[in-house]
């Protein structure tokens, strides 16, 4: 079964990069480039797990976490932040709006893909 990846992130270089390391590993991914356009595609296509970057336009990805567990079709979706915010507090803001792992940039592209599976085995559930 392939597993599909949304990716919502607005760095081109950064969803190119994304999406090349994931599709080499046998993933399915679409992608988006804001929050409202992310949260769209993934009621459209259900995907099994949802890379979301923090800092996005318009619409920060804590706002956008909050509203896709507020949508039936991605309430229960694994989503990983991917962010380049470093302060203490950072991943436990993730998780308060509902991230279920985070993973910190930049990107290594040696060892993404397996970081992606270990933030959705350790995240678990997170409380509503
Ligand atoms: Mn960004």
């Amino acid at each position: 079964m392939t597993r599909t990846v949304l990716i919502i992130e607005d760095n081109e270089q950064n969803r190119y990069l994304l999406t090349f390391l994931l599709e080499r590993r046998g993933y399915e991914v679409r992608a988006a480039q804001d929050g409202p356009s992310g949260i769209e595609l993934a009621r459209r296509f259900e995907p099994a797990i949802i890379l979301l970057d923090i800092q996005l336009p318009m619409m920060d990805g804590y706002a956008v976490a909050r509203a896709l567990r507020a949508q039936e079709a991605s309430a229960e979706t694994p989503i990983v932040a991917v962010t380049s915010y470093a302060l203490p507090g950072d991943r436990e803001k993730a998780i308060d709006a509902g991230c279920t792992g985070y993973i910190e940039k930049p990107i290594d592209p040696e060892t993404f893909v397996k970081q992606m599976e270990l933030a959705l085995v350790r995240g678990g559930k997170t409380a509503p």
